[in-house]
């Protein structure tokens, strides 16, 4: 699978893509990053991406030029499954969204910057908007991470045997039960015996019960969109 970014700040991405599980994962060649810097595609001396709204108002908007310059240039290249614009009124990342964009063989994803970018970008090229939630920041780049952190722990090796994807909350439909790891005793806080005893079949059976218990208490609207029989913790 293959990622192309495009950004005002590529500041921002480059070292988190050098990091930890991202960063493994393109060194196993489970996913190739490619981020592009829109200055690269600027306008004149000043390589200027950005301009006043018509109309007025605050803030500078992400002009066509570079945009679409960059975006024909990788098309010329390659097909690409989707065109992704990370935006606030975008429909809202979810497990499902990741899971379905990690079986994609080649995504654009575009960060927005200052007051957004020009209609005319999503209308030509966009093919999908997506939203890390209902609040504003002032770039697309974090949005931009955090899908394609979801989306790459998903490939298969990208993980290491150690971690599991496929144990996590949301993955049955189901949030995940609680953990623990050594000392069996902490200031008098003992890890919960049946987790010790080496009975798998009852470390399952407490491990779906306390999945159902927290998503019940917390997320119970996750219980009605899921079928029992999904519930799988391991
Ligand atoms: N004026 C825009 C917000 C611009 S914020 C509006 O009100 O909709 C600047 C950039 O940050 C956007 O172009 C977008 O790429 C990014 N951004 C901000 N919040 C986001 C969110 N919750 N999800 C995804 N992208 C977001």
């Amino acid at each position: 699978m293959r990622i192309d970014v495009i950004t005002a700040v590529p500041q921002i991405i480059t070292p988190v893509l050098q990091t930890s599980i991202l960063k493994k994962a393109q060194e196993r060649g489970v996913i190739e990053i490619v981020v592009h810097n829109l200055h690269d595609y600027g306008l004149g001396k000043y390589r200027q991406i950005d301009d006043v709204p018509f109309g007025g108002g605050a803030g500078m908007v992400i002009r066509c030029e570079p945009v679409f310059a960059c975006i024909e240039q990788l098309r010329a290249e390659r097909q690409y499954d989707e065109i992704i614009y990370m935006t606030p009124d975008g429909e809202r990342l979810t497990q499902g969204i990741a899971q379905e964009l990690s079986l994609k063989r080649n995504l654009i994803i575009l960060a927005g910057h200052y007051k957004g970018i020009d209609q005319r970008i999503r209308d030509a090229l966009v093919t999908r908007e997506i939203s890390i939630g209902d609040y504003v920041l002032s770039g697309g780049e974090l949005p931009a991470l955090v899908l394609i952190d979801a989306i790459v722990r998903l490939l298969p090796g990208a993980l290491g045997d150690a971690e599991s994807a496929l144990t996590d909350s949301f993955q049955a439909g189901l949030l995940d039960p609680p953990i623990y790891t050594r000392p069996a005793e902490f200031r008098g806080m003992k890890v919960p015996e049946v987790l010790l005893s080496g009975d798998h079949r009852a470390i399952e059976a407490w491990r779906l019960e306390q999945a159902i218990k927290k998503t019940a208490e917390r997320r119970p609207d996750l219980l009605e969109e899921t079928e029992p029989k999904q519930w799988q913790q391991d």
